[in-house]
């Protein structure tokens, strides 16, 4: 069922990088980081310059700098390698 709350622009992110969660400024410079997958259902990671609309969509992660970012990708590999092992593995 989707939701049908009005658009309620939330002024506060909050950075999804592992042990860090600081709270992003109005001057910040941040990114955001979503993944998907594509038509052959191979995962990807899209990382973007910040943009309130892409901030808010399902499944986006704010992301305060490079490190973040870094670490957010370094999960989605592992992660990746991870299901990779377990579907082929026997
Ligand atoms: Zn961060």
């Amino acid at each position: 069922m989707p939701e049908t709350l009005p658009f309620t622009p939330n002024p506060f992110f909050r950075c999804a990088g592992p042990n860090c969660g600081v709270l992003k400024g109005v001057s910040d410079r941040w990114w955001v980081m979503w993944t998907s997958f594509d038509e052959r259902k191979i995962p990807v990671v899209h990382l973007a310059p910040w943009d309130e609309e892409l901030a808010v969509r399902e499944g986006a992660l704010h992301v305060c700098g490079e490190g973040c970012a870094q670490k957010l990708q370094s999960q989605f590999m592992g992660n990746v390698l991870e299901n990779r092992g377990r579907r082929s593995g026997g």
